[in-house]
């Protein structure tokens, strides 16, 4: 950090994208403050739904066994129309765990304990959140930005992050338009109440005349999350007791409502991610409707993307990295976008199918192919090729049992050589790893083949594993230089 400067990153806003970012930044030893202008900390349910390739992320930044023990997994469903039951099922069906796929099915936890769990993992880098703290204008030049708060006071940060969500003050203050729609006759009261009458094993629905309630455990809690596809119910105890009773024909009591808040069918996608030395993430930059569930999941990804790139140019690496930021995630918000739209369309239309949470949510397909990150140097290249997401394997390391994601945790990048062919690559940032098929002392031992086939390798190849998991470069051992020349003005100081 410069003298001029009071911090190298300011990030406004402290809902899960901007905690990932700060947890990513402050694990590298980057200067940053992480601002949020709410007197105190969110208490709702909102993103409940932890899909498997933010668990991995959240694996990564080493805070998945306590989401895991602050949760659940699905639970099945019962729909009913008129009174008449209409659909029971799944809406995740569990699948099993794959050597390539730790965590293949959805968790559940309230958006909250999440959050929870996060600031607990930035305190353990020695970060904080500083509540209170709004920002309300900015102005950059080519060497700064600065960022004026609402108590007059400014900020001078060589980069800001506004993951302020969908409202974003900064988007607002750069400019940037946020194209789509608002549909105002879509909105729904949801609600965290605590009720009884009701069993913690499946969740309910009932549409009647046109509308839909629902009620479903909330993972973790005592509570249960409320929903009325009406925003004029009343958010009190009575008020969702009478409407529950009403769509369900049953006997429940409401005892205490701990949280509420309308949402509208909000689709929208921001022009552009960056301004100079400004970068949008999570719903600052797309928001969608929650079905499906993608929103924070996709903030999430958004902030383990941007963190290492911001990290690396602050120490040095080539700007170019931040544009890649952009390039990468914006292919990704829209195709969130279609998805989540798609299903809202269902909902509409009162299809089960709109519950159900089928493979194309787990966000484990998502990949940066032909992006500027993605060098493929094989002449044929495999089934997993640069731009992919890495996947896991188990494996043994001097006889020891590990995973290829516990190689992979943490802020470096981690060469794989299958074959063992390119001893003495060494370079700061960069974990290398010979993987056999035969144990060799310091060499990772692949005893079940699962790498290989996982990765499709069937000669030797080298494999360059992106700080976010996913595959920068892929090549032949001779294409060591090209490897160089492509990792070194990544990797700053
Ligand atoms: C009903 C509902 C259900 C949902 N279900 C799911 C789900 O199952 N799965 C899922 O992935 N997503 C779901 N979402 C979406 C998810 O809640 C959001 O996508 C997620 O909260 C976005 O995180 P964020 O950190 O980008 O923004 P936010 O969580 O909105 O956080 C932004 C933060 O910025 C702060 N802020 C705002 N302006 C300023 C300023 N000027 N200065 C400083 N701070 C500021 C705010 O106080 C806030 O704390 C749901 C949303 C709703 C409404």
């Amino acid at each position: 950090m410069s003298a001029q400067h009071d911090t190298d990153v300011l990030i406004a806003g402290a809902g899960p994208t901007g905690l990932v970012l700060a947890c990513e930044l402050a694990r590298r030893g980057i200067a940053f403050r992480l601002v949020d202008k709410a007197t105190e900390h969110f208490g709702g349910s909102r993103g409940d739904g932890i899909h498997p390739r933010t668990q991995e992320v959240f694996a990564d930044l080493g805070v998945l066994d306590d989401l895991h023990a602050a949760g659940a997994g699905g639970i099945p469903m019962r729909k009913y129309e008129a009174g008449r039951l209409v659909w029971e099922g799944h809406p995740g069906e569990p699948v099993p765990a794959t050597p390539g796929v730790p965590h293949p099915n959805a968790w559940f936890v309230p958006q909250f304990r999440t959050e929870e769990v996060l600031r607990k993992a930035l305190a353990g880098y020695g970060g904080q959140v500083e509540l209170g703290v709004e920002l309300r204008a900015l102005r950059q030049d080519d060497r700064q930005v600065t960022a004026r708060l609402a108590d007059g006071t400014e900020i001078r940060a060589r980069y800001l992050v506004g993951a302020d969500g969908g409202r974003s003050t900064v988007r607002r203050a750069l400019g940037i338009e946020f194209r789509g729609e608002t549909d105002e006759t879509t909105k729904a009261l949801i609600a965290d109440v605590r009720l009884s009458g009701l069993g913690r094993d499946r969740a309910l629905a009932w549409s009647r005349d046109g509308e839909l309630a629902s009620v479903q455990p909330l993972a973790g809690t005592d509570l249960f999350t409320v929903t009325a596809s009406r925003d004029d119910v009343e958010p009190t105890p009575d008020g969702l007791r009478e409407w529950l009773n009403r769509m369900s024909g049953l006997d429940l009591r409401v005892h205490e409502v701990h949280w509420n808040s309308v949402w509208r069918a909000n689709a929208r996608l921001a022009e552009r991610y960056r301004d100079g030395r400004v970068l949008l993430a999570g719903d600052a930059a797309h928001v969608c409707p929650p079905t499906g569930g993608q929103g924070m999941n996709t903030g999430v990804q958004d902030a383990h993307n941007l963190g290492w790139k911001l990290a690396a140019v602050l120490r040095g690496a080539d700007e170019a990295l931040l544009d890649s930021y952009e390039a990468e995630r914006y292919p990704v918000a829209e195709g969130v976008l279609r998805l989540s739209g798609r299903l809202l369309d269902l909902l509409r239309e009162d299809d089960p199918e709109a519950h159900v949470r089928g493979p194309e949510l787990n966000q484990l397909g998502l990949h940066y192919r032909g992006g500027p990150l993605a060098e493929e140097r094989r002449a044929e290249p495999a089934a997993v090729r640069a731009g992919d997401r890495a996947p896991d394997a188990p494996v043994l390391l001097d006889g020891a049992e590990v995973r290829l994601f516990e190689l992979f945790a943490g802020p470096h990048w981690t060469l794989l050589d299958f074959g063992g062919t390119s001893a003495g690559l060494a370079l700061p940032g960069l974990d290398a790893h010979a993987v056999l098929r035969e144990p060799r002392p310091g060499a990772v031992h692949d005893v079940h083949g699962h790498a290989h086939d996982g990765y499709g390798v069937d000669r030797p190849a080298l494999l360059l594993v992106r700080p976010d998991g996913y595959l920068g470069w892929a090549g032949a051992p001779g294409d060591l230089a090209d490897l160089r020349a492509y990792l070194l003005p990544k990797l700053g100081s």
